[in-house]
């Protein structure tokens, strides 16, 4: 479908396609409400105190969120007016005052996607694991059972627990623990990826793995969830793309505004 109105932004307007429109889940979201917890702004009535500790520069100091009056809340420099379609956050830019507001679509999966994938790299769940109470199991081809070993260590660091088992005249892979991030489903559908061969590297597999576990495109999101997420995204460098490299934002200043409504030239 040509999008034209919406050329006059700043991001590639052909992303690849991307299996992010699966039915609704709620069961997802678990991996967004177990982050970050939101820290509301207390009224400031007195000036900061001097002696506060420095922020350590390493950590992305977290938006300020504020509730506003008929249920806004400001994170940061943008102020969250809801959501559209279950998809997509709705954003308004308040640092230029209100005559040059602009207007910003979030892809919620997306941009869960560049947060957990960031977290990833970094380490943030290296160590962690958890045991299937009943493992999966894979009858193993001669050519996924090579690919299951040259992936093994780095399945290992991502939390899967794998075993090999001979029997009969073939092999059966075991998964008996995965990454918390991901649900037993979420879990099989990468394991499978990776036994097809689609994944070449490291960071592919990173990708995959912040995939499954972001919210995905149809999850209603509740106010607080959407404003943590929104927090979480604006605390994560490369925010402006995917892994996959699709945009996570797009943005409309009110000049851009003016034109798509033909008020110019
Ligand atoms: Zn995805």
């Amino acid at each position: 479908m040509e999008r034209k109105g919406f050329r006059g932004t700043r991001f590639p307007t052909s992303p690849p396609p991307h299996p992010s429109t699966k039915p609704p889940k709620r069961s997802r979201l678990r991996s967004l409400r177990r982050q970050v917890p939101l820290r509301y702004r207390k009224p400031r009535r007195t000036p900061p105190c001097s002696h506060q500790p420095p922020t350590r520069p390493s950590e992305p100091e977290q938006p300020e969120i504020e509730q506003l009056g008929e249920g806004q809340v400001r994170v940061g420099p943008y102020v969250y007016m809801g959501q559209i379609g279950g998809t997509y956050l709705l954003l308004r830019d308040i640092r230029n005052g209100r005559d040059n507001a602009s207007l910003l679509i979030l892809d919620q999966h997306a941009a869960h996607e560049r947060v957990l994938v960031s977290r990833i790299e970094a380490g943030g769940f290296s160590g962690m694991s958890q045991p299937l109470v009943l493992p999966l199991e894979y009858t193993l081809h001669p050519a996924e059972r090579e690919r299951i070993q040259e992936f093994h260590e780095s399945l290992s660091a991502l939390g899967f627990e794998l075993a090999l088992r001979e029997q009969g005249a073939g092999t059966v892979l075991e998964v008996r623990a995965v990454p918390p991030l991901l649900e037993r489903a979420a879990a099989g559908e990468f394991i499978r990826e990776v036994l097809a061969g689609r994944k070449e590297d490291l960071h592919s597999l990173w990708a995959t793995m912040a995939c499954k576990a972001a919210i995905k495109a149809g999850d209603a999101l509740a106010p607080d969830e959407a404003v943590n997420l929104i927090a979480q995204w604006l605390m994560t460098e490369n925010r402006q793309f995917c892994p996959h490299g699709r945009p996570c934002v797009l943005q409309w200043g009110t000049s851009d505004l003016d034109k798509m409504f033909k008020r110019m030239g």
